[in-house]
């Protein structure tokens, strides 16, 4: 409704109630016009009315949705099934054009506008969440793995002749495929123990260099050993600790190699964010992945780039072939507005408060069984324990303490035995999962992440008592040292479930 509709249906219904309506619609349209203008997080999160309508206008503006619109083309937003057409708001062109992921599309003036505003909207997250001096974002409709690949590949055009990636070891399988899938080499930068933690240290990273044969760049000047970039991560299950990027930053400046960092849940930790701010001050930051599931609590389907300046992140974004679904950034879109700024600054206190009740609570349990927590404090978000004289006395495999767990529909901890060795992509890993050859006992990983309950914490917590009561009795009341099937049922006594 615009103003002369209001004046012409207040001749057909009582004017001073359609003056009302006319209040709340421009406090509604107030809000959209604060969004168009700041574009920054409302303060304070709009409901589902506000959001609904807002969708419903954005659509509009597409031309699919026009009055009296007929198509020609081999790609006229035409949806088939209305079930499909509501699940997108009647969005069916996607984002971007053909060269360009990040260009305004011709036939949807509403998407387009969507993913300009929740550019901006996501840039504000990330500043409030410590990286403040990010200023460029490029929003991908790919998971971390693959918005990690789409960087490498845009170095490649940047890097003529380099193939190889100095990889700060992760045992986590998509951080090494995103490698391979670009046709990259990967170079394992080995970690080393300091306490209980698995850190990576620059002189570990210059060994790792040093090593490699030198190869001059195209135009004989420089001496790039090959490399292509740098990957550190900032966001990885304990024991790893996140790797000191303001030291790697800096490296990678002194010898003019590419830096990409892994941060893929870490916006929701204030110190990740605060030290990737830091690197990209200090030294060299190319490009910050994100997911968005891991941080905003959406669907699995999309991953942010960030940096400080914006080279890179258009570099990748005009990679991109052809458009791309739109639907992962619209459901960002929609997050983010009805969080606000006070939801995500709530989100982000709650999972700090929940952090450090989660860590005693499972610290209590591990006390029971003569285990303890592990201290990894560098990471702001996974923790262990050790499962060191349980799986020995009780001759039980982590892994079927992993299963226990998950049988009773506990999901998340990772049970780690420490002495795998596993080959992945063609490289021989000595401990993988522990991310470090020879990890001194097994343990049990979980993590505190953004949008965790006291529930989640709570019954995580009996439910891990209650494995590892059982794990103990059936040793103690059989003697026999056989396997365990998942749920342990075969042994009918201290199981709770009677
Ligand atoms: C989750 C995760 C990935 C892979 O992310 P996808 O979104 O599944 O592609 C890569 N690296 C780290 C550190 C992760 O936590």
């Amino acid at each position: 409704m615009d103003e002369l509709n209001f004046d012409l249906a207040s001749k057909l219904v009582e004017p001073s109630y359609i003056h009302q309506a006319r209040d709340a619609h421009r406090t509604r349209l107030g809000r959209v016009r604060r969004l168009l203008s700041q574009r920054r997080l409302p303060e304070r999160g709009w409901d589902d009315a506000d959001v609904r309508w807002m969708m419903g206008q954005l659509a509009a503006m597409d031309s699919n949705q026009f009055p009296e619109q007929v198509g020609v083309g081999e790609r006229e937003g035409r949806v088939y099934s209305s079930v499909v057409r509501e699940r997108h708001w009647g969005m069916a062109h996607g984002m971007g054009r053909a060269g360009d992921v990040n260009a305004d599309q011709p036939k949807a003036a509403g998407a387009s506008l969507l993913v300009r505003l929740a550019q901006y909207l996501v840039r504000d997250a990330i500043r409030r969440s410590g990286f403040e001096s990010c200023r460029a974002v490029g929003l991908l409709p790919v998971a971390t793995g693959m918005a990690l690949t789409l960087c490498l590949l845009a170095l490649r055009r940047q890097r003529p002749g380099c193939r190889r990636v100095l990889w700060l070891r992760v045992d986590q399988k998509s951080c090494l495929k995103c490698v391979t899938a670009a046709d990259c080499e990967p170079v394992v930068v080995e970690s080393r123990l300091q306490g209980d933690q698995v850190v990576i240290d620059r002189e570990a990273l210059q060994r790792a260099w040093d090593a490699l044969p030198a190869v001059s760049d195209e135009n004989g000047t420089r001496d790039t050993r090959g490399v292509l970039c740098v990957i550190s991560t900032t966001s990885c299950f304990a024991p790893r600790a996140p790797d000191d990027v303001v030291r790697i930053a800096q490296w990678c400046r002194a010898h003019d190699v590419p830096h990409v960092i892994n941060n893929a849940y870490g916006l929701q930790a204030r110190r990740c964010c605060g030290r990737i701010c830091a690197a990209s001050r200090a030294g060299r930051v190319d490009v910050v992945v994100q997911s968005f599931d891991k941080n905003f609590m959406v669907p699995v389907g999309g991953a942010v780039l960030a940096a400080r300046h914006s080279d890179m992140v258009q570099r990748v974004l005009q990679l991109y072939p052809g458009r791309a679904s739109v639907a992962p950034v619209a459901d960002l879109f929609i997050t983010l507005l009805q969080m606000g700024a006070d939801g995500y600054a709530q989100l982000l206190r709650e999972r700090e408060h929940w952090n450090g009740h989660f860590r005693r609570q499972v610290a209590q349990v591990a006390q029971r069984y003569g285990e303890r927590l592990l201290h990894t404090d560098d990471n702001p978000i996974s923790f262990a324990m050790t499962l060191q004289h349980i799986t020995e006395s009780c001759a039980v495999e982590p892994a079927h303490i992993g299963s226990m767990l998950y049988a009773r529909r506990c999901s998340g901890s990772r049970a780690i035995l420490a002495t795998e060795r596993r080959c992945i992509e063609g490289i021989e890993f000595v401990g993988y999962g522990a991310h470090v050859a020879h990890y001194p006992c097994a343990y049990l990983s979980m993590a505190c992440a953004i949008g965790i309950t006291q529930r989640d914490v709570e019954v995580f917590c009996e439910r891990l008592d209650a494995v590892l009561r059982q794990v103990v009795a059936v040793q103690r009341v059989s003697g026999w040292n056989g396997p365990l099937n998942e749920t342990g049922d075969h042994v009918s006594d201290a199981d709770e479930h009677g």
